[in-house]
């Protein structure tokens, strides 16, 4: 029995691991459930990832791009999406296959109910599932990422050689879909309006006033602008196109209380002093306008 134990701690373990997020400090995540999607802030879920890298994708957002600076077109996302989506299904009942007949085979195990001919049907049923995975993911691939081959053949080696991860294939198909694309227009098409506003107005601000305090934390130019005003209209443009209103998007912070005196511009924190410095980022406080 101890053994049985152990199984069951070492895969609870491993699950409580996969739960774990990893975004860097400052990084934004997207988060679904169900058919919604939400947004949060990096340093509230800041777990190392605890896996060596492998095959496993992450966004560089400093790594030289070759086209030229990420794409701001809806229309081409909208498309991948599109195609995207049309592998959902398939993929997603050979997943919950897979994880249906492991949990029956566990659930044989805990009870020692087996016996040989639900071990093969259990066994034919998770072979079954694993290489109809494999296969689809192989048939997908090209149709999201034409003339990445070698990125294929690795992707569906991972898939092929661990069902743990043919399980996900629909992340490692989905993985890298807006990549290329600037957050905006994820954040564009993934968020209900009111976070894709928030988010906007968060990251041109970050744009418009940049810490001071911390270097590292200087905002990125994305679309290979020379100059943060060059981005700040590229951007605006691009959000006016959106038909977002610039002026109220941007508008500034209104005091929540009277005793409210001063509010940072980059960070929309409220001060209880008339002017000073915002201890976030170091930047000037401005003060509210003074209520007849
Ligand atoms: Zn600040």
């Amino acid at each position: 029995m101890i053994h049985f134990k152990l199984l069951a701690f070492l895969c609870f373990a491993l699950y409580l691991a996969e739960c774990f997020l990893w975004v860097p400090a400052e990084g934004w995540i997207f988060l679904s459930w169900f058919k919604r999607f939400s947004l949060v802030k990096g340093p509230t879920i800041r777990f190392r990832n605890p896996w060596p890298m492998g095959f496993t994708y992450r966004f560089e957002p400093d790594a030289e791009r070759s086209s030229g600076g990420p794409n701001l077109s809806i229309e081409n996302a909208k498309t991948l999406w599109g195609e995207f989506q049309k592998s959902i299904p398939l993929l997603k009942w050979f997943s919950r296959a897979l994880l249906a007949v492991t949990l029956s085979a566990f659930l044989l195990f805990v009870f020692r109910r087996g016996f040989m001919l639900a071990w093969g049907l259990l066994f034919f049923i998770f072979v079954f599932a694993h290489l109809s995975i494999v296969q689809s993911f192989w048939r997908a691939y090209p149709k999201l990422y034409p003339g990445k081959k070698v990125k294929r053949i690795k992707r569906t080696l991972l898939c092929l050689v661990s069902p743990w991860q043919s399980a996900r294939a629909l992340d490692l198909l989905g993985d890298d879909i807006l990549d290329g694309f600037h957050p905006l227009v994820a954040a564009k098409m993934l968020l209900e309006n009111t976070l894709f506003l928030e988010f906007s107005r968060r990251w041109m601000l970050d744009l418009r006033y940049p810490d001071l305090l911390h270097k590292d934390h200087a905002p990125r130019l994305l679309l290979g602008e020379l100059t943060a005003e060059k981005e700040d209209k590229s951007l605006s443009d691009w959000l006016s196109g959106q038909g977002v209103d610039l002026d109220k998007l941007l508008k500034p912070l209104e005091a929540s209380h009277p005793s409210h005196l001063s509010f940072c511009q980059r960070c929309d924190t409220e001060y209880g002093i008339p002017k000073g410095k915002c201890s976030d980022c170091g930047r000037d406080l401005v003060p509210f306008p003074v209520q007849p």
